[in-house]
């Protein structure tokens, strides 16, 4: 099962996957930490691997707290592995006026094989941005929301690429008959998403 935890202040939403592992994808800004650990430790004291849809501050910086709870390594699309080691422009901690800390062991995500879940590349938001199809969820961190689409004005960031990426989800999302919008921020949506995010691009 999947469930929807964390979004508080500023700080990204946290999709709790418990399945043959446990996984935690985007578990948020650092400052709000100690509330998402609560949530996790209703559901279970064990998390495998956590997984960043991007390396945003306020998708990734509990990364390394977390890790030192769980033991657990950190998966990121190999092209920005660097910019979350470095905690450098990329990763946007300068308008959070914060230091990015990085997790220890962090693995390209090209070479994680879960059997559970897919990974589609959706470059635009940042060209790392990676969405996540899991059961009929499609996760998509900050590429497409309930009611409009990603920033594309950050380091790395193209519209025409973000267009494309929300086009290419468009068709997987019907294809695959999938039902849920699980996005970086705010209330999960369905396929109406796309006709918002249509009348934006
Ligand atoms: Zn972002």
């Amino acid at each position: 099962m999947i469930v929807k935890l964390g979004g508080y202040g500023y700080s990204s939403n946290t999709y709790l996957i418990l399945d043959k592992e446990n996984i935690l994808i985007d578990p948020g800004a650092g400052e709000y930490t100690e509330k998402i650990l609560e949530e996790i430790e209703t559901y279970t004291t064990n998390i495998d691997l956590i997984i960043n849809t991007h390396c945003h501050y306020d998708h990734c910086s509990s990364n390394y707290i977390l890790e030192e709870i769980f033991g657990c390594p950190t998966a990121i699309n190999d092209r920005e592995v660097k910019h979350l080691k470095l905690g450098d422009e990329v990763t946007v901690s300068y308008l959070f006026g914060k230091k990015l800390t990085p997790p220890k062991d962090i693995i390209p995500l090209s070479e994680i094989k879960l059997d559970f879940l897919e990974i589609i590349e959706t470059p635009g938001h940042t060209y790392g941005s990676i969405s996540i199809i899991y059961k009929d969820s499609l996760i998509t961190g900050d590429t497409l929301f309930k009611y409009g689409v990603g920033r594309t004005d950050f380091p790395t960031g193209n519209f025409n690429q973000l267009k494309n990426s929300i086009l290419k989800l468009e068709k997987i999302f019907y294809e695959k008959n999938l039902k849920f919008i699980l996005p970086g921020h705010g209330e999960i949506g369905d396929k109406r998403a796309f006709i918002y995010a249509k009348n934006i691009l």
